[in-house]
């Protein structure tokens, strides 16, 4: 904007400032300020239309007829002033009768005024209401004319919202959008509803006009550099896997935050008297105008990414940096993210959090893992959610059919009760089923366990009939602690677990950290690998940190006290690095008995294979392990050499793919000859489908989320084994194109359970 331009926005904005300062009614108020826009703008109309009752009202006017002020009154979307708001666009007409639009209303007396030109009165990004001046003289107005015509909108919309002079932003909205269904990828099964809540919440500006400009800039300014710095470091972490934002989101990220044109354009904003938060939501609203009127998804998609910029400018310059979980859920929350890490799921108020739905998000991250865990349904690559939701509207989340639907309607609503009433009643039939043993219809027992990773799990134990937990993920504890957790602490969480577990076996797997699951206190694990998940992880991590590794041990046989240990290893490639793990352990064991501690009565051994190298040596660990867990999440990861927690790649290769399959049955067939038992632990082996193939190719246990134990039991109880085992040899003999097809065809022909 030009000084001049600046100055007189800012003549108004000071006067504004005055008006909103004064005694009086709202309505006085308004009266003055359309006075005051007519006179510093030198219009002859000047209008203030605002939203009520689901109407547009015409609140102020200089200029038009004032009889018909409250008397006129517009639908959204009807003449020139209801396209405005519902559109949230700007007009600007020489001639506005020439605008198919165009409305005549007699009792104003407009048809002496040729030009109009409205901007929308936004708040909480939903139009409240227009401003419009019109003249008689046909013309177009300048663009500094519709910009201060927008920064008085901003200012307008303050004094409005303070007032409650309107319908709540969000209800207006609601009225005017109808429901929507969207569909993405389902993470975590079940179903749910409640109110959307954004992760990282959107600023409402409070205040508008600045008592002092030089302050103001320099507040920008600051929170430019500290947005800088931010993306900066997010983008540094990314090329090494951590952050979970894509390297391409990122780079624009950085090209926008570097952008001098639009920190240049909230400057001059700034300049017009507007404070810094108003400054930058001026800025942003102008571009969504805009980008409004370009039919380009490319571009469209870009002003998102510099929407979620803006927002983060916003949230730095007012300091509200927290995420919702620093704020607290008050009621039931469905949480929307780009994408979430396991640790900041774990920080949710879990009575409150219903359900997550998120832009990116994978079948076999750990914030997924983690949300399995704990009963919570995730849909994924649901586009543009962000942008499609207000803040606090309903949302219906069906994570078994992975859709979610926004705003219904109630017979929407009815329909959706009624069948989480159904998939309620048929988990209350798996739970009545949990007393049942897992065999198969020929007499095959199926072991069915549990994986968990903090001690309220361990009581799911009891719910859904498990015969114990096949993994123990001790470095949850690790993720939800703000320090690292000492010996003490760890004992503490083993004791408690067992006892929860009872009779049943419990199998710990020492630390797997660094990879998804970086820990903020300790720094050097977030190592400067460009892969992470093949990187310095797990027990390779372990073993370099033996302190770290001796802690473990040691709290665990101190649990164990009298009973048996079960311990597994993760990520072993190699089998020295079994050997040197349980060395370590027995070292321990050494240690606890010169200390004349109780010693557990037995400690079995065991080691995951994730790893495919470990296949080729197996005749070298069999004979030394007790048992071999096989983790499915990193083993497709690698033998597809594909990123588990790359959204791009969650459905490009399938578990039950020949590769995946036949990979499986040469470890089951190893082990059985050597008689070592195998469960298998990824979340492959929760989903029924996929347990049956397992069970076909022989694994004779499984170790799966608590919400799997129910329908995986139910299919196993409804499977021929022997059947199944000979068919399956055929399809691997010979794999057909679509082997879950295959597999799918089969089990319907047979009467298996599988959904
Ligand atoms: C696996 O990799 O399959 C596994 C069970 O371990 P995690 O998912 O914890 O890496
Ligand atoms: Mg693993």
């Amino acid at each position: 904007m030009p000084a001049s331009a600046a100055a007189s926005a800012r003549e108004i904005l000071t006067g504004l400032h005055e008006v909103m300062a004064a005694r009086g009614s709202v309505q006085s108020k308004l009266d003055r300020v359309v006075e005051l826009i007519a006179d510093k703008m030198q219009s002859e109309v000047c209008s203030i239309y605002l939203l009520r009752d689901g109407k547009l009202e015409l609140f102020a006017t200089h200029g038009l007829r004032k009889e018909a002020v409250h008397v006129t009154r517009l639908k959204l979307g009807e003449g020139l002033v209801g396209t405005i708001a519902e559109e949230g666009r700007i007009l600007n007409l020489a001639e506005a009768a020439h605008h198919p639009a165009f409305a005549y209303r007699p009792e104003t007396g407009e048809e002496r005024f040729h030009s109009f030109a409205g901007v929308p009165i936004v708040r909480l990004e939903s139009p409240i209401g227009v401003l419009a001046v019109q003249h008689a003289e046909p013309r177009r107005y300048e663009d500094v004319e519709i910009e201060a015509l927008q920064t008085v909108a901003m200012v307008l919309s303050e004094m409005i919202g303070a007032a409650r002079l309107v319908d709540g932003a969000r209800r207006a909205r609601i009225r005017s959008a109808g429901p929507l269904r969207l569909a993405g990828l389902k993470l975590v099964a079940g179903m749910a509803r409640g109110e959307a809540v954004f992760h990282e919440p959107r600023v409402v500006v409070e205040h508008t006009v600045a008592e002092d400009i030089e302050a103001e800039r320099d507040r920008v300014y600051s929170a430019f550099r500290k947005m800088r710095e931010q993306i900066d470091s997010m983008t540094r972490d990314a090329e090494f896997g951590i952050a979970g934002e894509h390297q391409e989101i990122l780079e624009t990220y950085r090209m926008f935050a570097y952008d001098e044109g639009w920190s240049r354009r909230i400057n001059e904003a700034i300049d017009s008297g507007l404070t810094a938060e108003a400054a930058i939501e001026r800025v942003q609203q102008r571009m969504r105008a805009r980008m409004r009127d370009i039919d380009d998804p490319l571009l469209q998609e870009r002003m998102h990414d510099l929407e979620d910029l803006s927002n983060r400018l916003l949230r730095i310059v007012s300091g509200r940096m927290g995420t919702a979980a620093q704020t607290g859920l008050t009621r039931d929350t469905v949480l929307i993210a780009r994408n979430l890490g396991p640790a900041e799921l774990l920080e949710y108020d879990r009575r409150r959090l219903k359900a997550v739905l998120l832009e990116e998000g994978s079948l076999t991250s750990h914030m997924t893992i983690v949300a399995r865990a704990i009963g919570i349904p995730v849909i994924g690559r649901l586009n543009d959610i962000r942008h499609s939701v207000e803040d606090g509207e309903t949302i219906l989340v069906d994570g078994d059919n992975g859709s979610v639907i926004i705003r219904p309607t109630r017979p929407l609503l009815t329909s959706f009760e009624q069948r989480m009433v159904m998939s309620h009643k048929r988990r209350a039939e798996f739970a009545a089923q949990k007393a049942l043993p897992a065999v198969t219809r020929d007499g095959l027992q199926v072991g069915v366990m549990v994986n968990a990773g903090l001690a309220e799990d361990a009581a799911s134990l009891d719910a859904t009939g498990a015969d114990g937990i096949g993994l123990f993920r001790t470095e949850f504890q690790f993720l939800v602690s703000a320090t690292l957790p000492g010996r003490d602490r760890q004992q503490r969480l083993y004791t408690r677990v067992l006892e929860f577990a009872g009779d049943r076996p419990v199998v710990f797997r020492t630390v797997d950290i660094g990879g998804d699951k970086a820990l903020p206190y300790l720094s050097d694990v977030h190592d400067e690998a460009e892969n992470p998940a093949m990187g310095w992880r797990a027990l390779r991590l372990s073993l370099d940190r033996s302190t770290l590794m001796i802690a473990q041990a040691r709290a665990l046989i101190e649990a164990s006290a009298g009973r048996v240990l079960r311990v597994m290893f993760p990520m072993v490639s190699e089998p020295w690095e079994y050997e040197e793990a349980r060395k370590l352990v027995e070292e321990q064991v050494e240690w606890a008995r010169k200390a004349h501690r109780k010693l557990p009565t037995r400690i079995e051994y065991g080691a995951m294979l994730e790893v495919p190298s470990l296949a080729e040596t197996l005749d070298q660990l069999l004979p030394r392990v007790d048992f071999l867990s096989i983790g499915t999440n990193d083993l497709t990861q690698f033998l597809f050499a594909a990123d588990r927690s790359d959204p791009r790649l969650a459905q490009r290769y399938d578990w039950l793919s020949p590769a995946i399959l036949r990979f499986l049955k040469r470890v089951l067939d190893a082990a059985r000859e050597a008689d070592v038992p195998v469960r298998v632990c990824g979340e492959m082996a929760g989903r029924p489908l996929e347990a049956m193939a397992l069970v076909g190719l022989g694994a004779d246990a499984v170790s799966i989320t608590p919400a799997g134990v129910g329908p995986v039991k139910a299919m196993v109880r409804s499977l021929d084994a022997a059947a199944l085992r000979k068919r399956l040899d055929q399809l691997l003999a010979r794999p057909p194109r679509d082997m879950r097809k295959a597999l799918t065809d089969w089990a319907r022909r047979h009467s298996v359970t599988i959904d």
